[in-house]
This record gives structure tokens, sequence and C-alpha cells, in this order.
């Protein structure tokens, strides 16, 4: 069989400090292709994570394995090329004055020709739909915009791994659903794994798979299906349970089996089929 993962981490433990453990003792793998989302609430670990994994700081103790690799001072480089990371603050992310400018510094390690380097940037502009802002300042975009052009300059490394840090926090609701659009058709396609760490239920609901963080540990994981119905457990580490996950288990309590609290309109459906037989 064909082991399909593609990121593994053994007993991990890292300590800003030496004293306490931002993370301590976290194990899990992912499956190359999956759309994971990390959850939990703030001081969780989930950056510091992510930063382990892009080979940013060193581990206290434990392994990342990436691709059947350990992660090590030898071959962060490598490693790193692999990966690749969008922030939560758009405005930290660009160092062009230009759209353009700004994606070509990011391939300036690559031996590109002009041209090609031109051919490059037109083609991740339009596939983030930014194609008509190449001479703009991105300073002057708006946050679903600036995000889109970050994740257009990821892209153009071809990564393997996206990895988004509460990529739309910060984000309007119209910049957040640009965003998100555009990462499911990045999982659609199947190019790249994608591990988002977020606070928005609706994206998490959709992913193929939820880790659960707190206090430096994996609290849980599973299907969204599997752990989003664990409400005591959710609420006791201060996580907000999904309206229709609650709806769905308040039906369910009264008789009214909803089959999946994950299909709206299903749910919409049975509800309608089930209030005019009354
Ligand atoms: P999350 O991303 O889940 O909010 P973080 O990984 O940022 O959590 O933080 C985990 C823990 O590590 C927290 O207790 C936080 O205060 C601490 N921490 C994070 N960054 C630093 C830092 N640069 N220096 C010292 N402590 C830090
Ligand atoms: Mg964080």
């Amino acid at each position: 069989m064909i082991d399909l993962k593609q990121i593994e981490i053994k007993d991990l433990v890292f300590s800003y400090d030496g004293k306490v453990n931002a993370l301590d003792g976290v194990s899990l793998s992912i499956q190359k292709g999956d759309y994971v989302s990390i959850i939990g609430h703030n001081g969780s670990g989930k950056s510091t994570l992510a930063k382990l994994l892009i080979g940013l700081m060193e581990v206290t103790s434990g392994e990342i394995i990436i691709e059947n690799q350990t992660l090590s001072l030898e071959n962060v480089y490598d490693i790193r090329r692999k990966l690749a990371i969008v922030f939560q603050n758009p405005d930290n992310q660009f160092i062009g004055s230009t759209v353009r400018d700004d994606m070509a510094f990011g391939l300036e390690n690559r031996q590109f020709e002009p041209e090609e380097m031109d051919a490059i940037i037109e083609a991740y502009a339009r596939r983030v739909r930014m194609q008509d802002y190449l001479d703009h300042e991105p300073t002057k975009l708006s946050g679903g915009q600036k995000q889109r052009v970050a994740i257009a300059g990821v892209l153009s490394m071809k990564p393997e791994v996206l990895i988004l840090d509460e990529a739309t926090s910060m984000l309007d609701p119209k910049g957040r659903k640009e965003v998100n659009d555009l990462v499911h058709e990045l999982h659609e396609s199947r190019e790249m794994t994608i591990l988002s760490i977020t606070h928005d239920i609706e994206e998490v609901i959709i992913s193929d798979y939820i880790i659960v963080m707190n206090q430096g540990k994996v609290y849980m994981e599973g299907k969204p299906e599997d752990i989003l119905v664990r409400i005591d457990e959710l609420t006791e580490i201060g996580l907000d349970i999904p309206f229709n996950v609650k709806f769905y288990l308040a039906m369910k309590e009264k008789g009214v089996d909803l089959k999946t609290p994950f299909d709206v309109k299903g749910m919409v459906n049975t509800l309608w089929q089930y209030t005019s037989k009354k």
C-alpha cells in the first residue's frame, strides 16, 4: 500500500522560554491532498506548530517528518521549499511597490528568463483573479485582494503544502469569501495539501479533517461530522459550536432526525416534509 502520510509529527515539544511548553507532546499525521483545519482558542499552540513546520524555529524535542525526511538544520532549506505559509496580517507580507514586483521578488532565487518570469506571474495572478492589478500598489488593495496576492506569490513557488495561519481573520466578509473561494478551488484541484488554522466555523465544517488544539496538546482530531458534534468537550475548552450542529442536535432530541447537520438544504427539506405532514 502506498503511504499517503505527507507530514508526520512525533512527540513534538517546544518551549519559548525553557520553562513553559507552548507545544507539549504533539503527535499527528497529515495525509497528502487533505484539507485540514486546526482549531483551538488563542494561545493553544497553533501558530507555534506552523512556525516549527516551516522550520522557523528549532524543536525542543520530538520529530517533524515531511515526506519521509526528518526536519533538521541540514535540510531545512530544502524542506521549506515544499511548504508555503500565509499569515494573518495582509500588510506585513509585501516588499514590492507593485503587485508584479512583489511576486517577482518571491521568484528571484529561481533562475528564470525575464519573459518566463512575466508569464509565471501573469498565470498565478490570473489564478487568484488579480491579473488586472499587476501594476497596482499592494498597499492600496483591499484586504481580500492583498491576501489573494500573497497566496498567488506563494503558489508561484509550487508548494506541496499550503499553510494558512488565520489568513482570513482580519478580512471583512467579502474579503473572507474571496479568499475562502480560492482555497476551495485549490483544494478541489488536489494540487496541494492545505493546513488551515482558522476560527471560521463555516470553513472548518467543509474541511476533510479537524485537529483541535488545547494548551499545547492535540485535544481531539477526526472528521468534522465526528468532532463538531462533541459539544460538551468543545464547550469545555471555550470553542463555539456551529448553529446548524446545535439545531440538528436540538431537533434530534425532539425526535426529528435531520440525518446530518452538514447539509443545510437537506435539513430544511426534511424539516419542511415533517412540518407539512403534521
Ligand atoms: P495560537 O496560535 O494557538 O494562538 P501560539 O502558538 O501563538 O498560539 O502560542 C502558544 C503559546 O506560546 C502561548 O502561551 C503564547 O503566549 C506563547 N508564545 C507565542 N509566541 C511567543 C513568543 N514569540 N515568545 C514567547 N512566547 C510565545
Ligand atoms: Mg496564532
